[in-house]
Parts: structure tokens; C-alpha cells; sequence
């Protein structure tokens, strides 16, 4: 067997989440290698990044170029569309109450994926071997990567950003809670005759959420999430058919719906494992949490992930993979991670469930959020970066009680 290539840090996956900590890592100072298989470019989903996020892609020189196809989200709003005995108040939340043009930027994938490609391929620092990992072989001062084509590569720090079954996180032996949610997201881009304004509306329905976020122009992107079954049903009907269950969905709001060619289906299932980092592993992006998308927080999240990952590589440049570096990556990542996992899944299991406390906790929570707007700010704020909202939280009640 050929003897192994060492590197200071190996990041295995090629999704947005790996491409991004290679970036990321090598930006900081560190020899990466980067492992997995060039992008298909055949991701039809869009991803709405927020400020903080397009905050990293900007010190990473990549935010212009991301935002050239994206379109800018001014105002996020949640719509109970479910028949049930209680329903929420329609909740708007616009940017400019918390002083902002706009939350983020909702970019195509395949430009996405583009962009992180040739950022990848021309950034010193890092080196892409275009194959697979075959094996992980743990031990206690390296973790060695057996790859597809049998070289070996050998690195203080392995970054798992393997994606939602990741090999590397069962080659640490950390397990992972994982479930089948029994629904599928049907994704596409739809052209509409009015403007949208920069508006993404959520309605939330009884088979989870069905999401238009806008795109340049008169144009949108869709995640309808539905049972299996109906998903696969709306995946065959034809362009007409489609673009008027669509339409009538939105209630209009949109005028006249066309959808565009390319339609996909992501069957939806929620991963949350025990530990974050173990074993000279650390886990980013779908490896270290996958939930069903509502809110746009999945990759968001993954770069929250990947910055902290940075922040505390950084403490042991001669060591970043060591024990006690990969303890405080845990302990970093654990708050951020269970918290919106357990949010996500919690308004999700609300609006699939007959049970009517959950209707009514569903309804009571949104209805604070919308009624009163220092809530709604400190959530506005939390969902961008946890932490954010509380700094202005205590101030903004006072002025309210005031009023
Ligand atoms: C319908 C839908 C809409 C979404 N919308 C949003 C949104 O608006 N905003 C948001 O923030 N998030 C959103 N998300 C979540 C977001 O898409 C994911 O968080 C993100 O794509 C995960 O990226 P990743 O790189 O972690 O995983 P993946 O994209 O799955 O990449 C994993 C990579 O690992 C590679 N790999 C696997 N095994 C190996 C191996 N042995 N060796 C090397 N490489 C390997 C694979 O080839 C793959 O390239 C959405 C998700 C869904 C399903």
C-alpha cells in the first residue's frame, strides 16, 4: 500500500457545507485537503443565506458573486393555511424593523455551487482530490482516509462534512438519532405575473410547509413539503396542472403561476447526533444536524458550524484536531444545534398533528410573536445569529411598556 500524504486538516464532502469549510480553514492559515467528487450541478433547490452567513462569504471574497443571481428577502411572512379549529394571525416580519435592508439573499444551488467550485480551485491552500473516501482509520495523533483510488491520506483534523448519512461520523462511533419524517419536499422555480417585493411567505398546512422565496425578477422558488405519495403525484402532473394547484395554493397572491422546467423531489428525514466532534472527527453541515426546512436555517446553521470550527482550530495551530480543541468545538456547537433542531422539529410535528394543546401552543407562540414587537424583533434577530436578540430585547420591551 502506497504510504500515506499528510495534510493539517482533511474536509471530506464536496456539498456547500464542505466547500465552504475548505475555504474557510485554508483561508485561516491551514494546509487542507479537500476529498469528494466534483458537484453534479444538478441541485434545483435555492438556499437563503442570511446576513451573518453572507457575512463569512464575504471575508471569503465570494458575497458579489452570490449575490448576483440572488435575490434579497426584505420580508419573510407566516400564513396558517391549516383548517383546524385554531389558526395563528398572519405574521410579517420585515427587515427594516430590525434596521436591516434585508434578512439575506436567497441564491440558486447550482450558482451556489458554482461560485464555492472556483473559489475552491483557485485558493492556495488547498488541495481537491476528486474521489471518494473508502475507509477512516482512527488513532490517537492522526486520522488516516483511505481513499476510493487507494492513496491515503493522513491529517491531524478530519472535517465530516459527509452529508446526512456521514461515513466519517460512524467511523468515530458517534451515533446519531435519526428519523423518517414521511414527507417529501417537492422543489422548482415558478415565473408570476406581480412582484413579489422581496416577500417569502410560508404557509404553513397540515402536511408541513409550502414556501415561496423570491428570485430576480418577476420569479420564485418553491418547497411544497407533502406526504410521499402526494408529492409524487404533484411531480407528474403536467406544467398546467402544476402552475394552477400553485397558484390557487398562494391564493393568487402572485397572479398568474408558470412553473419552470426542472422539478425534484427530497424525501425529508431529522439526523441529530450524540456528540459533535470526537476521535479527531468534526462534524459540519447535514453531518451534524439535518431537519426538515422551514425557516431557512439548514445550511445557515452549517456555517455557524464551520465558524466556530475556525475559531477554535485556530487555539492549537499545531494541533487542531486535539482533544481538547475538539471538547470546546462540542460544547461550542451543542446550544446552537439542539436548539434549532428542537424548534424546527417541534412547529413541524405542530402542524402535522391532530392533537389540539400542540394546535394551541402552535398558535398561542405565534401569536405573541406577531402581536408584540419587541418578541418579534428578539426572534427576527435569533434567526439570523442566537444570541443577537437578547442584547436588545430588555430595551425594546421598556419603550414598549412606555408606549
Ligand atoms: C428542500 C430543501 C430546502 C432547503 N433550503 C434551505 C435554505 O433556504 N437555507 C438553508 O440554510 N438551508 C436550506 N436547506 C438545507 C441545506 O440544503 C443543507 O443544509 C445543505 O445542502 C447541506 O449541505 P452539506 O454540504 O452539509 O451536505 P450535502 O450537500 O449532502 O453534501 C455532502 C457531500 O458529501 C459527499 N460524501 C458523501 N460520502 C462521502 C465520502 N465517503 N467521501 C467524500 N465525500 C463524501 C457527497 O458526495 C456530498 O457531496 C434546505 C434543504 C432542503 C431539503
Amino acid at each position: 500500500m502506497n504510504t500515506a500524504e499528510a495534510a493539517e486538516i482533511l474536509v471530506a464532502g464536496t456539498g456547500p457545507a464542505g466547500m465552504i469549510a475548505a475555504l474557510a480553514l485554508a483561508d485561516a492559515g491551514f494546509d487542507v485537503v479537500l476529498a469528494g467528487p466534483a458537484p453534479t450541478h444538478e441541485d434545483r433547490r435555492t438556499t437563503a443565506l442570511m446576513l451573518p452567513a453572507l457575512t463569512l462569504m464575504e471575508r471569503l471574497g465570494l458575497a458579489e458573486g452570490l449575490k448576483a443571481e440572488a435575490a434579497p428577502l426584505k420580508t419573510m411572512r407566516i400564513i396558517d393555511a391549516t383548517s383546524r379549529l385554531v389558526r395563528s394571525p398572519v405574521i410579517t416580519f420585515r427587515s427594516s424593523e430590525i434596521g436591516e435592508d434585508a434578512f439575506g439573499y436567497n441564491i440558486p444551488n447550482t450558482h451556489l455551487v458554482r461560485q464555492l467550485e472556483k473559489a475552491v480551485m483557485e485558493r492556495p491552500g488547498i488541495s481537491w482530490r476528486k474521489e471518494l473516501v473508502r475507509q477512516w482509520h482512527m488513532a490517537a495523533d492522526t486520522v488516516e482516509a483511505e481513499m476510493e483510488g487507494e492513496d491515503r491520506i493522513s491529517a491531524r483534523l478530519a472535517v465530516a462534512a459527509d452529508g446526512r448519512l456521514s461515513p466519517a461520523r460512524t467511523a468515530a462511533g458517534i451515533r446519531a438519532f435519526t428519523r423518517d419524517r414521511r414527507q417529501s419536499a417537492l422543489v422548482l422555480n415558478f415565473s408570476h405575473a406581480r412582484d413579489h417585493a422581496g416577500i417569502s411567505t410560508e404557509f404553513h398546512t397540515e402536511t408541513g410547509p409550502f414556501t415561496q422565496v423570491p428570485l430576480p425578477g418577476k420569479r420564485s422558488s418553491l418547497v411544497w413539503v407533502a406526504r410521499p405519495g402526494t408529492a409524487r403525484e404533484l411531480l407528474a402532473l403536467d406544467d398546467g396542472d402544476l402552475s394552477r394547484r400553485i397558484e390557487e395554493k398562494m391564493q393568487s397572491m402572485l397572479g398568474r403561476v408558470e412553473v419552470e422546467p426542472g422539478r425534484q423531489i427530497y424525501p425529508l428525514s431529522s439526523a441529530l447526533p450524540m456528540r459533535f466532534a470526537r476521535d479527531r472527527v468534526a462534524l459540519v453541515g447535514e453531518a451534524a444536524h439535518v431537519f426538515p426546512p422551514i425557516g431557512a436555517q439548514g445550511l445557515n446553521l452549517g456555517i455557524r458550524d464551520i465558524e466556530d470550527l475556525v475559531a477554535v482550530a485556530r487555539l492549537d495551530r499545531n494541533d487542531p484536531g486535539s482533544a481538547h480543541v475538539l471538547w470546546r468545538y462540542d460544547a461550542k456547537r451543542r446550544p446552537d444545534i439542539m436548539a434549532r433542531s428542537t424548534a424546527v422539529n417541534m412547529l413541524n410535528m405542530s402542524l402535522l398533528s391532530d392533537f389540539l394543546p400542540a394546535q394551541l401552543l402552535r398558535t398561542a407562540g405565534l401569536s405573541v410573536i406577531g402581536n408584540l414587537a419587541p418578541v418579534r424583533s428578539f426572534f427576527m434577530r435569533e434567526g439570523m445569529r442566537p444570541g443577537s436578540g437578547w442584547k436588545n430585547l430588555f430595551s425594546d420591551l421598556r419603550k414598549e411598556v412606555r408606549r
